[in-house]
C-alpha cells in the first residue's frame, strides 16, 4: 500500500492498493470516512496509476463533496428513530417521547449524546430481542443469546454456536430493515453460509427482503454519520 496526494484544491489522499485479482483499475469513495483507493493489478506500473487517478480528479472531488457529513448528537439534532423523525430535547426524564417527536434527555444527564446512545441501545435491544424471537420461532430453531455492538463491518452476526449479534445502530434504520438483518442472522442458526438455500431461508423468513437489503447496501454507511461522544 503506498499513498499519493492528487495536487488541486483541496489537494486529496489517494492510497494504491495492488491486487493480485485486480484485471483493471477502479476507483472508490467512502462514504463513511472519505477514504479514496485506487486498486490496480499487481504488476500495473505506478506511473500509469496514478495518471488514471489525476484523469478522474474531477469524478473524485465530485463524490467528495457528495458525501453526508458527520452529525454531532446534541440538543436539536434530529434523529431518524424506529421510523420516525425525533429532536433531541431536554426534559424532566430520559425518555423517547414518540407524541411529542422528541427524544429527550434528563436535565440531571451529564452528556446528552452518551443518554441519547444509551436510550437508542435500550430501544435496539428490544426491537432486535422482539424480531430475534419472532424469525427464530419462524424457523423453528432456537438462539442462545443476543448482544449489541457498534460494528463499522457488519450489521449483524451468527455464531456457530446460535449468539446473534447486531449493531445497535439499526434503530436509526427504517424498521422494516431492522426486521430484514434479524431474519438474515437467525436464518444463519439454519444456514451457516450465503448459499442459495440460506438465501431461500430469508426469503422464506422474510419474503421480499431483496429491497431492504438494497437500502443497507445504498444508505447503511449514513447510519455510521452520527457521533455519541462529547
Ligand atoms: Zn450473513
Amino acid at each position: 500500500m503506498s499513498e499519493y496526494i492528487l495536487p488541486g484544491q483541496p489537494p486529496v489522499r489517494v492510497t494504491l492498493r495492488r491486487s493480485a485479482g485486480a484485471r483493471r483499475y477502479s476507483l472508490r469513495v467512502s462514504r463513511l470516512d472519505g477514504r479514496v483507493t485506487l486498486t490496480i493489478p499487481r504488476h500495473a506500473p505506478e506511473t500509469k496509476a496514478l495518471a488514471f487517478a489525476r484523469e478522474k480528479a474531477g469524478w473524485i472531488r465530485q463524490r467528495l463533496a457528495e458525501r453526508p457529513e458527520d452529525v454531532a448528537v446534541d440538543v436539536g439534532v434530529q434523529l431518524p428513530v424506529d421510523g420516525m423523525l425525533l429532536t433531541v430535547a431536554r426534559g424532566p426524564r430520559s425518555q423517547v417521547a414518540r407524541a411529542e417527536r422528541q427524544l429527550v434527555v434528563s436535565t440531571r444527564a451529564d452528556s446528552v449524546p452518551a443518554a441519547v446512545a444509551g436510550l437508542l441501545k435500550a430501544r435496539a435491544r428490544d426491537r432486535l430481542a422482539e424480531a430475534s424471537d419472532y424469525y427464530s420461532r419462524k424457523l423453528g430453531k432456537p438462539y442462545v443469546r443476543m448482544t449489541l455492538r457498534d460494528t463499522r463491518s457488519r450489521w449483524g452476526s451468527c455464531s456457530t454456536e446460535g449468539a446473534l449479534m447486531y449493531s445497535w445502530r439499526l434503530i436509526l434504520a427504517p424498521p422494516e430493515v431492522l426486521q430484514y438483518v434479524a431474519a438474515h442472522e437467525v436464518a444463519h442458526l439454519a444456514e451457516m453460509n450465503h448459499g442459495p438455500a440460506f438465501w431461500a431461508t430469508v426469503e422464506r423468513l422474510r419474503p421480499g427482503y431483496e429491497t431492504q437489503r438494497q437500502w443497507l447496501r445504498q444508505n447503511g454507511e449514513d447510519l455510521h454519520r452520527y457521533r455519541f461522544s462529547d
